[in-house]
């Protein structure tokens, strides 16, 4: 790969018009701004770079990824920077091509409903321009105010509604992308049925840039729920989460999230927002519940399932949501988990998912890793457990520092990772590989699997300039 000092800024920067291609000198950002857009949420490597890009269409991106191959230079698209793995770090001096320039509409079919829009829109603004056109774009999370649609189909992005909605995977018509010699490819158009060979597309949702740049998106819109009732119970323990869920598909009435979290992640979230106490007295874990509801029959179903599940004695307290405002503290409950836990602390994080039916077993040979693994170490576990999906959490304690305290995290990670193989989980259920988890990737994938992506990477990034050394 090329050294930066090799390249021709001035050619570089009238690449694609003034003003749009920066060095880490330039008096137009301070040091810390221009490093934030090589860096995302993760805090074990740090970002260094020296050339920033900010193209506003497609071309402009083919042109500087056509500029980067034919240089030697290495590529890592930055999207909105609310990454898990390290996927959009920069720390080898690579060129950063930052999206936030492209944000615009396209189109929009109101026949079909769907919108085509630039790669760079913030996921938030996706969800207003949907509804303003009288449609509802499903996929949402806590961190969807600064990502990017297009760093959402980078990771195959989940969030609070899989459980009804699914991926992101599930609502890409057709995407616009830069592979990694600046070739410009459109996939599948905006048209919902193209049996025509294999669907290219999908090999760009969930390759963290590896592949190339994803520039453009048509997505699949759908109706807005007519009304929701969000209901927050209390749970003695984790078998009964499960007999929950089970119980939900009896209610007949549409579940649109169903997510949980633990008193400790309860207490973190308290202290950072200042939200009150939802029950008069605490409970080891929590879970939320979101319905959408048509009529009253619906309600009347709901007050019914609460009443079975007391009955039951699977809860030990619940609170069916009065208002939208009271809907709103109780999804704060469990949206400002991350943000608590990883502002005030420094957190190792694994997202891992499993077959729901394994689950329990599974957490009882956890439990006993993780006393014997981190004596005395704080655990904030929350998730979308409907989904199968578990965030796990492991919080630094104060007298330890940073570099001690993830190698630690990455020797004890193996065993984790060999107890998700024997129940059959993946070690990354929704934010990706990126850097972090790349060393063990192998325990989801097999070594021919590995080798495939390698080859399937090689015919659209011959130089392995997009985001090298991430996935793998
Ligand atoms: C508070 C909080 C809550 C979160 N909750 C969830 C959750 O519930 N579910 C979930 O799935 N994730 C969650 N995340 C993780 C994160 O928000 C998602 O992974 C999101 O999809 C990342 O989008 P981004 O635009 O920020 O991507 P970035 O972090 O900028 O990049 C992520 C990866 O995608 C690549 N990339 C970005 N844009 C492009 C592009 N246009 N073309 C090609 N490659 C690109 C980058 O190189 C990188 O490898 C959460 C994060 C936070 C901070």
């Amino acid at each position: 790969m090329s050294t930066t000092s090799t390249i021709n800024k001035s050619e570089l920067k009238s690449l694609i018009g003034p003003g749009k291609v920066f060095f880490r000198n330039d008096p137009d950002f301070d040091e810390a701004t221009f490093l934030s857009f090589g860096t995302d949420r993760t805090k074990v490597h740090s970002p260094d770079f020296e050339i920033l890009a900010f193209p506003t269409n497609t071309e402009e991106v083919a042109k500087i990824v056509k500029y980067a191959f034919e240089n030697g230079i290495a590529v890592v698209p930055s999207g909105g920077r609310t990454g898990y793995a390290g996927g959009a770090i920069a720390k080898n001096q690579e060129l950063v091509l930052s999206l936030s320039k492209m944000d615009k509409v396209l189109d929009f079919d109101p026949f079909f409903g769907s919108i085509k829009v630039q790669a760079g829109m913030i996921t938030k603004n996706l969800h207003k321009e949907s509804e303003e056109r009288g449609f509802y774009f499903p996929v949402d999370f806590a961190s969807t105010g600064s990502s990017h649609i297009g760093g959402n189909i980078a990771t195959n992005a989940g969030g609070v509604r899989v459980v009804h909605y699914g991926l992101v995977r599930q609502w890409v018509l057709g995407l616009t992308v830069v592979t990694g010699t600046g070739q410009i490819l459109e996939f599948n158009g905006e048209v919902l049925k193209n049996n025509t060979g294999y669907d290219l597309k999908q090999l760009f949702i969930g390759s963290e840039g590896t592949l190339g740049v994803i520039t453009e998106a048509t997505l699949k819109l759908t109706t807005k729920p007519l009304d929701n009732r969000v209901l927050l119970v209390a749970v003695p323990d984790f078998v009964s989460i499960l007999s929950l869920f089970k119980e939900t598909h009896q209610v007949k009435v549409p579940l649109l999230a169903f997510e949980f979290f633990t008193e400790y992640c309860l207490g973190k979230v308290k202290a950072h927002l200042g939200v009150p106490d939802p029950f008069s007295a605490p409970s080891p874990y929590y879970v939320l519940m979101e319905f959408e509801i048509a009529d009253e029959n619906d309600d009347e179903k709901l007050f019914g399932f609460l009443e079975t599940i007391t009955e039951k004695e699977l809860i030990s307290d619940g609170s069916l949501a009065q208002n939208s405002k009271q809907s709103e503290t109780f999804w704060k409950y469990r949206e400002g988990i991350s943000e608590s836990i990883s502002i005030d602390y420094t957190v190792h994080k694994n997202d891992i998912s499993l077959p729901l039916r394994n689950m329990e077993p599974f957490l009882v040979e956890m439990e006993a890793l993780l006393k014997d693994e981190y004596p005395g170490f704080e655990i904030a576990l929350f998730g979308h457990v409907g989904d199968g999906n578990l965030h796990l959490n492991i919080v630094k304690p104060k007298d330890i520092s940073n570099e001690e305290f993830f190698k630690r995290c990455k020797s004890v990670d193996p065993d984790m990772f060999r107890l998700l193989q024997k129940y059959h989980g993946s070690i990354s259920a929704e934010h990706g590989i990126g850097l972090l988890k790349k060393d063990f990737l192998h325990f989801s994938r097999t070594e021919a699997e590995i080798l495939l992506m390698k080859e399937i990477k090689k015919s659209m990034d011959p130089k392995n300039i997009m985001n090298p050394g991430k996935v793998f």
